[in-house]
């Protein structure tokens, strides 16, 4: 893949870069590992600084970096700044809490002390996907330089200037040199430098294919990873939800960051009793959407990142249309004009068989499926190969206990929009992969977890 800036409301290529020589990949990891070497020792309180520190630099920027972000994968600007900012707050988390969260922990036993200690592995390999340029690098980068690892990043190939820009964040901030390195290369590298010793960990974020081809690479190295890859969660609405909420939460779950989210509501499961309503309320709520140039304010979806991401939307609707489903809006991608645009779409009756059972929908295009009852959503919500989240909307407490300890997923949250945020766990069952990302758990990682017995 051409490593470029092409911009996904035009189809214009903006910008094209080399990717590093294997001589220059030598440098970086040779860079990398000679600063872990120091890095390792910094005290938390000053790497606390650095990490406030790029908070700083995140949001006295963001404007700039929000305008990098839409060009290169297309989200709107506003949302672009919204990222950033949210960059600036996992920042400040791990400034706040890593030194608490990686504390020795005493434990009782025989010895006259015992107790586990948290130290960094060394050089962690970050694969990062375009959906969310800055927020899944930075949900990587503070939990792991704050254990006092450092990172080398592949970043995706469509944005490479969000990926050179991350990289002088933290030098502007004052991190060491080395301690994060951005390394342009296609993803037929990521092989070779997982196999290279000084690589002690390796975390990807992306698609399943690439997950498990790093895993392989990775454990025939024996060398840990995490894997945060695809979803297709439910929205499940039952008798007594909020309807007025409940709608605007899922016009907002299937269609921010122009539908490409893992996170993003794909299935919407809906007791029969208020199926037609909230159908009829979705399709007015969609309708009502506006779709264009990302840069400008009145614009709720912009392209989607490349024409590789439109043509595989689109394959998965005609597929589930020529199966039987029906649409109640849109329906198909915008070919007559430059740009990757696709309208939100809804459809309904999808019948069994059809993609919108077992395929992840990275687009606005929302599966509509009736149920019964809570067993039948229950069951159809876990009838799927994923499980990242999942959001279900009941005012019932014996419904909504059921869903937390039955639905299948990483995250259930009730009434609610399935998000991620730094003070709670984020990470998948089954094919959206393993590993947690955030909170105290995402934290621990990549680090040594090392039991202490002294006598
Ligand atoms: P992708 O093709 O898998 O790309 C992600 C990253 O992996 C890119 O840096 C890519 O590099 C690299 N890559 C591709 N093939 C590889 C291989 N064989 N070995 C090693 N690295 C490889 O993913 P995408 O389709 O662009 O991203 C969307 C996917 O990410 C969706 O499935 C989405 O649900 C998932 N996602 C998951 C989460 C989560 O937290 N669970 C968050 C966001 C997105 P190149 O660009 O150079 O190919």
């Amino acid at each position: 893949m051409t490593i470029a800036t092409i911009n996904p409301a035009t189809g214009e290529t903006i910008k094209t870069f080399e990717a590093l020589s294997d001589r220059e990949i030598e440098e970086k990891l040779a860079t990398a590992q000679t600063a872990f070497e120091s890095y390792r020792r910094i005290p938390f309180a000053q790497k606390a600084k650095w990490m406030n520190a790029t908070a700083e630099v995140l949001e006295k920027d963001k404007q700039r970096f929000g305008n990098i972000i839409t060009q290169e994968m297309g989200k709107t600007l506003f949302s672009a700044i919204a990222e950033v900012e949210k960059c600036a707050l996992v920042c400040r988390y791990y400034a706040d809490n890593a030194e608490k969260f990686l504390a020795d922990v005493p434990a009782e036993t025989d010895a006259s002390s015992s107790f586990v200690r948290y130290q960094p592995l060394g050089v962690i390999l970050a694969v990062m996907p375009w959906n969310f340029p800055f927020w899944q690098v930075f949900r990587f980068a503070a939990p792991a330089l704050m254990a006092g690892n450092v990172g080398i990043l592949k970043h995706a190939s469509n944005v490479p200037q969000c990926a050179l820009n991350i990289e002088e964040i933290f030098l502007e901030a004052g991190i060491p040199d080395g301690a994060f390195q951005t390394l342009l290369v296609s993803a037929d590298k990521v092989a070779k430098i997982i196999a290279d010793d000084r690589v002690k960990a390796a975390t990807l974020t992306g698609s399943e294919f690439a997950g498990a081809s790093l895993a392989e690479n990775a454990g025939k190295q024996i060398k840990k990873t995490v894997l945060e890859l695809g979803g297709s969660d439910p929205f499940i609405v039952m008798e007594s939800a909020d309807l007025e909420t409940a709608v605007r939460t899922a016009t907002t779950a299937r269609t921010m960051n122009n539908g490409q989210s893992c996170i993003a509501a794909k299935r919407f499961i809906l007791a029969e009793a208020i199926a037609d309503e909230f159908e009829q309320r979705l399709t007015e709520s969609f309708k009502a959407l506006r779709v264009g140039d990302p840069m400008d304010p009145e614009t709720d979806i912009g392209p989607l990142a490349t024409p590789d991401i439109q043509n595989d939307l689109d394959q998965l609707v005609q597929t589930c249309i020529q199966k039987g489903s029906n649409v109640l809006v849109g329906g198909s991608a915008w070919r007559d004009r430059p740009g990757n645009f696709y309208p939100p779409t809804i459809l309904k009756d999808n019948p069994p068989g059809s993609p919108a059972y077992d395929e992840e929908f990275f687009g606005p295009v929302a599966l509509v499926f009736r149920v019964s009852g809570i067993d039948e959503a229950i069951a159809l919500a876990n009838n799927s190969p994923f499980g990242l989240g999942a959001s279900a909307w009941t005012a019932n407490s014996d419904q909504r206990d059921r869903f937390i300890n039955e639905l299948e997923a990483g995250a259930v949250f009730i009434n609610g929009l399935v998000k991620s945020d730094p003070r709670l766990p984020f990470g998948g069952i089954k094919r959206s992969g393993y590993g947690r990302e955030l909170s105290i758990q995402g934290i621990h990682e990549f680090v040594n977890i090392k039991t202490v017995w002294v006598k």
